[in-house]
This record gives C-alpha cells, structure tokens and sequence, in this order.
C-alpha cells in the first residue's frame, strides 16, 4: 500500500481550505459532543485548558482509491468537525476490525487497536 499519496492530500492547499470551512460551518464545535475546539489560524482566543483538538473526519473513510477523487476527498457533505476524543471512538471500531494500519484525518498512522 501506498501512504504517499494520502500524506500529500493532507497537506494540499484545497484540503486545507475546505477543512478551515468545516470549521466555520460548524462555529468551531465538535458535530458530536458539541464542545468547543481549537483550531489552528481561527481560535487562537480560547484559553489553553479549553482546547480541545479539532479533527475533520472523512464519513466515508479514505482508501487509496479514493483520496484522489475531490467528490470524496473535498466534498463537505462527507466532512465532519469532531473533537480528537470523539474521532478516537470513531475510528477505535474501525481499527479493531483490520490487521494493518491506517490513516487518522490529520494523515498520521494509527495502530491496530
Ligand atoms: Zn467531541
Ligand atoms: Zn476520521
């Protein structure tokens, strides 16, 4: 498997932008739980012990096949604001269920379990 790819996706410009907009979208509240989070360039005011980290998650989870397709990768109907403890649960069924290793939203590796 190729991860390259993913890890320039994620450092693209118009990822950049579209997830900046998640965030406005959202007023900087985690789809989930609601609270607050912080993120990079926008909520620089919110005072450090309130700082959650925002990750925009992808619904439909990027696969090598499909984070070269913008109707996937950049539609914002398939994004989603949530906090790094909500995205863990997310995720934490999703990992249990496969034997290699895959990408978090923010394009780093995480291990199985
Ligand atoms: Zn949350
Ligand atoms: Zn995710």
């Amino acid at each position: 498997m190729s991860y390259g790819i993913r890890r320039n996706f994620y450092n693209s410009k118009a990822w950049k932008t579209v997830r900046k907009n998640v965030w406005i979208r959202q007023q900087l509240l985690c789809a989930r739980c609601y609270k607050p989070v912080y993120v990079d360039g926008i909520s620089s005011w919110l005072p450090k012990d309130k700082r959650r980290t925002g990750i925009v998650h992808h619904k439909i989870y990027l696969d090598n096949i499909n984070v070269s397709d913008p109707n996937v990768t950049l539609n914002p109907d398939n994004l989603e604001g949530i906090c790094k403890e909500c995205h863990e649960l997310e995720h934490h069924q999703d990992i249990s269920t496969r034997n290699d290793y895959l990408f978090d939203d923010n394009g780093n590796l995480l291990p199985r379990g």
